[in-house]
């Protein structure tokens, strides 16, 4: 017989039927002479109830052997539940235990455990409720998105994870280098001397893919990546991570405005999918995780996201009457106690801000008319904070040129970059989203260290 996966049992099969499963014990309970097993594969959150009895040839061994974190398979008949539960369950005609487990020393037991200790065992915390859930949500949103670019005709592409050039904030930078670490070549003033390094010079872990995709936007025209991303940022925040998943689409011919209406449908439709495909799981992230989830959810499909220039936000700030740990007025980077304000108590719901102080903001970024602001876009959402940063790019060679020398930029590195303004520019846009924030958002979960399968961050990275 074929193993059918325990989300295909629940969905299809009915009483009457015969099934083989396979999977992992979460909790056993022996009765007189018969046990109850509830089983669980990861397909699915809830388990299979099994039901094993003592006419079953190895039944002593079962009730020996068979603990909480064995695995085993099970061949046997569906039967309509008694119990309120479940609609189905399934009468064991054969069980093989396939690894037992040591339940003295396995450290899920069945008592609910925090998220601080489940990060200590990493390797076994998909076996939870709450990891296994966050996985498949995960899981589903990734496919999404991919589904939601590929129907609109962008070109998924696959970025350097490794680059030369220093984009951007020099410091959040990994470096990549296989120079002896003890005896490394030295210039004549004993500095390392990177030009015997394997790349000829110093390398990075990349921070984003955008300049690399900007480059085959303007010739695809509409692009987007979908990979890991670094930063060495020294932030031990509850939604900073050292190596994190970014989607990044980019597209030619195309302004600010395009990038806010895209970023719109593009989460609207990723949260609706979630909101079909995982019922379970947003079931379960609604009762035990965060009330209110769903509802949440809901509202954000329905209601437009609400456009917020910088000024109005600063201003808004600024006659809240409220004390910020940093006060801002124009000028000033918008801190999360700023962003939290505006999203989740005066606007009650995801907000764009856009038209930033050019002084704040990357080199990359079109200047708007007014001289003073370019044209960027930061996504807000309750709770989370910035989930997406995006802008339009500045497409015209001697702005770009002239504002990179007033910040004493090195120019050369960008020569490839400078030489798109050169040869058929466009105007062209896109934006940047977090995956693990979104999926923060989306679940409720308070860390961003439990929605990614293996956490970096600093002074972490055990698994
Ligand atoms: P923040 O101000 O929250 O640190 P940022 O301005 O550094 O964010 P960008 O450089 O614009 O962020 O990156 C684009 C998106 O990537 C952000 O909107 C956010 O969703 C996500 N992001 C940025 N840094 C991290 C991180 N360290 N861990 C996880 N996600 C991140
Ligand atoms: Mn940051």
């Amino acid at each position: 017989m074929k193993r059918s996966k325990i989300k295909t049992i629940k969905q299809e099969k009915k009483a009457g039927e015969e099934a083989l499963v396979k999977g992992w014990v979460r909790t056993v309970r022996h009765q007189k002479n018969f046990s109850f097993i509830e089983l669980n594969d990861g397909s699915t959150l809830s388990c299979l109830q099994i039901i094993a009895d003592s006419s079953l040839p190895n039944y002593t061994a079962i009730v020996e052997r068979l603990a909480t974190g064995a695995s085993c398979a099970v061949a046997g008949i569906l039967v309509e539940s008694l119990g309120t539960k479940q609609a189905i369950e399934l009468h064991a005609k054969e069980i093989e235990i396939i690894g037992e487990c040591d339940s003295q020393h396995y450290p899920l037991q069945k008592k609910r455990h925090s998220f601080e200790f489940l990060r200590t065992i990493a390797h076994l915390r998909p076996r939870t409720n709450t990891i296994g859930a966050v996985m498949r949500v995960r899981n589903v949103l990734a496919f999404a998105t991919h589904v939601f670019f590929q129907e609109r005709g962008f070109i998924y592409l696959h970025t350097p994870i490794i680059t030369a050039s220093d984009c951007e904030g020099a410091g959040e930078l990994f470096n990549v280098s296989t120079l002896d670490k003890e005896d490394p070549p030295r210039n004549k003033r004993g500095e390392i001397d990177h030009s015997h390094d394997f790349f000829g010079k110093l390398a990075y872990l990349t921070v984003s893919g955008q300049l690399n995709g900007e480059s085959y936007a303007c010739a695809l025209s509409d692009i987007y990546t979908f990979g890991p991303t670094f930063r060495a940022e020294n932030s031990n925040t509850s939604r900073h991570l050292a190596e994190f998943w970014m989607i990044e689409p980019e597209m030619a011919f195309a302004d600010l405005s395009d990038t806010m209406d895209l970023a719109q449908i593009y989460l609207k439709y990723l949260i609706g999918e979630v909101l079909i495909k995982c019922p379970e799981e947003m079931e379960f992230f609604d009762r035990v995780i965060r009330k209110g989830t769903i509802a949440r959810l809901q509202e954000m499909i329905d209601k437009p996201f609400q456009k917020i220039s910088y000024i109005e936000a600063v201003e808004q700030l600024a006659k809240s009457g409220r004390v910020f740990e940093f006060p801002c007025h124009f000028g000033c980077d918008l801190q999360s106690e700023h962003e939290r304000y505006l999203c989740e108590e005066v606007y009650k719901g995801p907000i764009i801000l856009y038209d930033f102080p050019k002084a704040i903001k990357a080199f990359y970024m079109r200047e708007n008319e007014d001289g003073k602001t370019v044209a960027a876009m930061d996504v807000l959402f309750p709770g989370v904070g910035e989930i997406i940063g995006g802008s339009q790019r500045e497409d015209r060679h001697a702005i770009l040129v002239e504002k990179m020398d007033r910040m004493g930029l090195d120019k050369e590195p960008y020569w490839w970059y400078l030489e798109l303004r050169k040869y058929g520019s466009v105007p062209h846009a896109g934006f940047g989203l977090g995956f693990e924030r979104l999926i923060q958002f989306v679940t409720g979960m308070e860390n961003i260290r439990d929605v990614i399968p293996f956490p970096r961050t600093p002074n972490h990275a055990p698994f």
